[in-house]
């Protein structure tokens, strides 16, 4: 049985469209899933909506039209955005699911002893549709820890879960794991909320003020909180508490659950203390990632500084966009959208490096052995080389951190490069040494394949590419790792040079 390897996103809020916060974190998961599913593993990557809420239904009034229409239509335009970006998800879970609420309401029935109903008092903020204790923010200037906007302070007869009780296990359990919330910035960030009481988290709203929301099986007059609603995705998607596919996701490969960091209270505190309310294991890794600063600020509606993505994959192609994400900052810091930047990493990585070594690689092979591989003997340097690369990017990716794996494999091409200039292929054909250039041909050619195959979990339009002007037929996506890897392209294979992938931008 293949090692099964479980990848979440968070479940987008549909209130607005999508921006390139959510397109990062999807490409990442992507190209993480496409990565395990290379080298063999059963992959699940789960991605969708969190469709409940007060300010759906405000943003449905705005329009006009119900919250159903509504989240139908917004719903729709994650998952059109996510065929752009060529997003392998294997499940699209939305919280209006008939199966989620059910599954949302056994849930609540099986915390019911563990639950209290009370009036209590709170800060809450509407966009953030988080609630904050009373001495979590300072009643002279109630202003939102997470986005800054004022808060109001509500009071009203809900269900409480309690989380004070959780409080010692839950540090105890992140102190002895030290990859269960990364980066470290997190997790010490995560650790010092553990440091005072923990307030409970009301687990639901007066069905009077929030009607968009699951019912609340033993009382009419509650619906579900929106964010407990939404964190229950993880398992649900999974069919909890039936064996099958959360045995061997959850318990048996662990969950990986793929953050931003504007939203580590509700998945590392809330979440990990609602499973151990429920006598589930936490999952195995909380990784937050930084945010993508548009001329020093973070992107926001209020600011109008949204970066589209579509509008970004129009201009400059979606293995660009994925690839400048991926590799410009370190996983887990914020970084800078500019499209100078883009441009920047286009004309060097892309255009420079990648495209040139593959163009001048098919180049070569049409002037010098007639378009077809030539037969040729391996070089040990050269296969070791190629060995260096597959295992960086794998260790790399191993650590979620996709800008130092995709390092290792620009180091390849760089060797590569270097290699031309050094052999000089076009001296060997005025020279006519044959055996020696057609060596030398057949060695760049497994260079180049080797590239298609580590390429395609980052860039897998230009890596299909590569491996059509190889000459190969069959699809690059069958191919496993490392295996894979260790085979030569056949000798006499008839190449297809197309146009350069990556054409220099002005
Ligand atoms: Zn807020």
């Amino acid at each position: 049985m293949a090692k099964p390897f479980y990848l979440t996103t968070p479940l987008y809020y549909v209130n607005a469209r999508p921006h390139i916060g959510h397109a990062y974190t999807t490409v990442v998961a992507d190209c993480l899933a496409r990565a395990h599913r290379q080298r063999g593993e059963m992959v699940f990557l789960l991605t969708g909506t969190d469709e409940h809420g007060e300010k759906i239904e405000q943003a449905a009034k705005s329009k006009g039209i119900s919250a159903k229409e509504f989240v139908d239509q917004t719903s729709d335009t994650f998952r059109s955005l996510w065929k752009g970006l060529e997003i392998s998800y294997d499940h699209f879970i939305r919280t209006s699911d008939p199966a989620h609420q059910l599954l949302v309401q056994k849930v609540l029935e099986r915390l019911k002893p563990q639950l209290e109903l009370g009036s209590y008092k709170f800060w809450y903020c509407v966009p953030c549709e988080t609630s904050f204790g009373l001495r979590e923010i300072d009643a002279a200037k109630p202003l939102c820890p997470q986005c800054g906007r004022p808060v109001s302070q509500i009071e009203e007869e809900d269900y409480f879960l309690p989380l004070e009780k959780h409080r010692a296990w839950l540090k105890g359990y992140i102190q002895q794991n030290p990859d269960f919330i990364r980066p470290e910035s997190r997790r010490n960030e995560v650790l010092a909320m553990l440091t005072d009481e923990l307030p409970a988290l009301c687990v639901t709203r007066p069905k009077e003020r929030v009607p968009w929301g699951i019912p609340v099986p033993f009382s009419p007059k509650h619906t579900t909180y929106v964010w407990f609603d939404a964190l229950i995705n993880y398992i649900s998607a999974l069919d909890w508490p039936d064996d099958g596919k959360f045995h061997r996701y959850w318990e048996e490969a662990g969950a990986i659950h793929l953050v931003g960091k504007d939203i580590i209270r509700h998945h590392c505190l809330y979440w990990p203390v609602i499973l151990h309310a429920l006598e589930i294991k936490p999952p195995k890794m909380i990784f937050a990632h930084g945010w993508w600063l548009v001329k020093g600020e973070k992107m926001s509606k209020s600011k109008g500084n949204i970066v589209d993505p579509q509008a970004v994959v129009e201009a400059y192609g979606l293995d660009a966009f994925r690839y400048f994400l991926m590799r410009d900052v370190p996983f887990g810091e914020d970084g800078v959208f500019s499209e100078e930047a883009l441009v920047k990493r286009i004309n060097s990585d892309l255009a420079n490096d990648l495209g040139n070594l593959v163009y001048r690689t098919l180049t070569m092979l049409e002037k010098h052995t007639g378009g077809k591989v030539p037969g040729g003997k391996p070089d040990a340097r050269i296969s070791s080389q190629i060995q260096a690369a597959e295992q960086g990017v794998w260790v790399g990716l191993q650590q979620i951190a996709p800008a130092q794996a995709l390092k290792a494999l620009w180091e390849l091409i760089n060797h590569a490069n270097h290699l031309v200039e050094e052999k000089a292929p076009w001296t060997l054909a005025k020279e006519n040494r044959r055996l020696e250039l057609e060596d030398f041909m057949h060695q760049l050619a497994d260079v180049v394949r080797a590239l298609a195959l580590l390429l395609w979990p980052f860039l897998p339009t230009a890596a299909e590419s590569i491996w059509k002007q190889l000459g190969y037929s069959g699809k690059l996506s069958a191919e496993r790792l490392p295996s894979a890897l260790s085979a030569h392209i056949p000798a006499g294979q008839q190449i297809q040079k197309g146009k350069p992938l990556f054409p220099r931008l002005q």
